[in-house]
């Protein structure tokens, strides 16, 4: 058996490299080596077992002080807590360190085509976005929505072949219906080699001689669907939606996509919204906040609250009320809390009775009051003359 690598080196790290960094390393390689890039590939199989093996040690905080006090002889027979690297699937591990969306969507990419890992095995359609405005009570409440959606379905010329009736697609000659084409590639630095989405078919592996006249090839046709959506109580601008099955139609038998319905809140003209819980402001008299009395408060629910202001409150005092804020989206029994700041009423179109009451009770206060009661005392009598 030939002589293991240093762990770090096979990752191309330093030795005191951060848990990132590691990750870092290991999603490059990984993805250089993997066997859905290098298919039939040995050598390359191999790195990528060599490359799964490192970073299974080298993000594993213990095993990695392990490795760096014993070496490989850590995880050789005999020591404690022996490690076997015969059962680890590093394909298994690669994706679930990674996600499978993830790693194959960026295969998707290199392959050009959808999201898929092979192209000759079912795989689900796309997903599809669309938008909807509702009111912030609509929000609060919650609301059931008609949309109306772009929808491919299958096409009933061809029944989603693409081919015209009574023909069939044919295996694609080019890749040999694989759907891809390796490329192999002589430069100073060796062998390189890339996979492709076979230009001929476009990935597909088949090709159609005759096309559909009704769908011109595309196995689906474009109609415009109307789909009704149930907006739960409590959702929050930019939040989606997913509706199951109402995305683009999979390829070989897979399923739809999902239709995802990114919803937008109108701006309240009282109420605003930080995640669950609500504010608003509520106008008291100068009279109330004084000598105390009962308000109105508005919810966002409709109802009027009283509240019983104390005497003495000052203007900017908040107010909270507990469960009467936006409801959570996964359980309506679930609320934020209102927050209510009251905010003193200064009268602008008083009347001249009025003015002179005010005035009368102003020289009432005048030396009554000695923090304030001179000075503004003094300013409003000039203003008032
Ligand atoms: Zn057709
Ligand atoms: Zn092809």
């Amino acid at each position: 058996m030939a002589e293991k690598r240093d762990y770090y080196e096979v990752l191309g790290v330093d030795k005191n490299a951060t848990p990132e960094e590691i990750k870092k390393a290991y999603r490059v390689l990984g993805k250089k080596y993997h066997p859905d890039v290098n298919p039939g590939d040995k050598e390359a199989e191999e790195k990528f077992k060599e490359v799964g093996e490192a970073y299974s040690v080298l993000s594993d905080p213990d095993k990695r002080r392990q490795y760096d006090q014993f070496g490989h002889q850590a995880f050789e027979g005999g020591m404690g807590g022996g490690y076997s690297y015969d059962n680890v699937d590093f394909q298994d591990l690669f994706s679930s360190i990674f996600g499978g969306s993830d790693i194959f969507g960026s295969f998707g990419d290199i392959f050009g085509g959808g999201a898929r890992r092979t192209s000759n095995g079912p795989s689900k359609g796309a997903n599809v976005r669309a938008g909807i405005r509702i009111t912030f009570d609509e929000a609060m409440r919650g609301v059931s929505k008609e949309i109306e959606i772009n929808y491919k379905e299958e096409c009933g010329t061809c029944h989603g072949t693409g081919a015209k009736p009574g023909t069939n697609p044919q295996k694609c000659p080019k890749c040999d219906g694989k759907g891809q084409v390796a490329y192999t590639q002589q430069s100073l630095f060796g062998i390189s080699r890339s996979i492709q989405a076979c230009p001929e078919c476009r990935g597909t592996g088949t090709i159609i001689k005759d096309k559909c006249s009704a769908c011109l090839g595309a196995g689906y046709v474009n109609r415009k669907k109307k789909i009704s959506v149930n907006i739960p109580a409590g959702i929050d601008d930019g939040q989606s939606i997913r509706v199951a099955n109402q995305g683009d139609p999979g390829s070989k038998g897979g399923p739809r996509g999902d239709l995802l319905v990114e919803v937008r809140v109108l701006d309240h003209p009282s109420f605003q919204r930080d995640g669950m819980n609500i504010y608003t402001r509520v106008p008291m008299s100068f009279a109330t906040a004084t000598l105390g009395g009962d308000i109105n408060i508005p919810t966002v629910y409709g109802e009027q609250k009283v509240f019983t202001v104390k005497a003495g409150t000052p203007s900017e005092t908040t107010v909270r009320f507990r469960g009467e804020g936006a409801p959570s989206v996964r359980s309506a029994s679930v609320k934020g809390d209102l927050y209510v700041t009251l905010e003193v009423q200064i009268p602008t179109d008083l009347t001249k009775e009025q003015k002179e009451l005010l005035k009368a009770f102003d020289d009432a206060c005048h030396g009554k009051t000695p923090d304030n009661g001179g000075g503004t005392a003094g300013k409003k009598k000039k203003f008032f003359k």
